[in-house]
């Protein structure tokens, strides 16, 4: 069931890494351009917007010419420190055809826990949004491997939707929604359209370990949906989108 989210005024959308990256794990600008062109049709329509965004890896992936995603921490970490200021210029060109500012803030958890770097947060925050600007944020991967473990930003993207009070949280992803396992690898798994409350089989596929990304996006909802905001799981470049609690 497709809901109305034309009351919302304020937007969290994350992208993590499959939507922005080929088959090589390498950053595909294309896929970016598809990007900011959904971020400014929420703009347009008069939406205060947040953009949570993975891709510095693959950048790092590209410039280094490397052959792929390397496995070892310190290698994604250093790919992304290689990575994060092209993906940054991809992001300005794209958003500057459009004559949108954009701004790029690098944060862990404890950005987020720590009440006087949170309030420093909300601050900032606050004055980017009265000044019309896209905040574009990222985790700071040499700082942090939380989201590169597990996660790719699903998290972080609920923890700033909370701290920002925003009315929607959005996660773009490369899979139409929620599913009840892994439809890549599982047969017979279900979309489901619409969650209400986290039923306890929820709660078991929650606490699944990789089943396409499913985990960590169930436990982002849980902590959203707990703070009163409704979340929607949707893949990238999709018109209907679906929403849950
Ligand atoms: N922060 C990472 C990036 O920008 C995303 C995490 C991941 O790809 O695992 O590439």
């Amino acid at each position: 069931m497709a809901r109305d989210f034309s009351g919302v005024k304020r937007v969290v959308v994350k992208v993590g890494t499959s939507s922005l990256t080929n088959r090589n794990s390498r950053l595909e600008p294309l896929k970016v351009r598809k990007v900011v062109r959904e971020v400014m049709d929420l703009r347009r329509s008069g939406k205060e917007v947040l953009l949570v965004t993975s891709g510095a890896i693959g950048a790092g992936v590209g410039k280094m010419e490397m052959k792929g995603r390397p496995k070892e921490l310190s290698l994604l970490q250093a790919a992304a420190a290689v990575g994060q200021g092209i993906l940054m210029r991809v992001y300005e060109r794209y958003f500057g055809r459009y004559g949108q500012p954009i701004a790029q803030l690098l944060l862990t958890k404890e950005d987020f826990t720590h009440p006087e770097r949170s309030r420093n947060l909300k601050n900032t925050l606050k004055v980017l949004l009265r000044w019309g600007v896209v905040p574009v944020v990222n985790e700071n991967d040499s700082v942090a491997v939380e989201e590169i473990k597990f996660g790719d930003n699903d998290l972080l993207s609920a923890h700033l939707a909370i701290l920002s009070r925003a009315d929607l949280l959005i996660l773009l992803s490369d899979v139409n929604g929620l599913y009840t396992g892994d439809p890549k690898r599982e047969k017979g798994v279900k979309l489901l359209h619409e969650v209400r409350e986290f039923t306890p089989q929820l709660e078991r596929l929650g606490g699944r370990r990789g089943f396409g990304g499913m985990r960590t996006k169930l436990q982002a909802a849980k902590l959203a949906c707990s703070a009163g905001i409704p979340v929607v799981v949707a893949r990238a470049g999709e018109r209907r989108v679906r929403g849950g609690c």
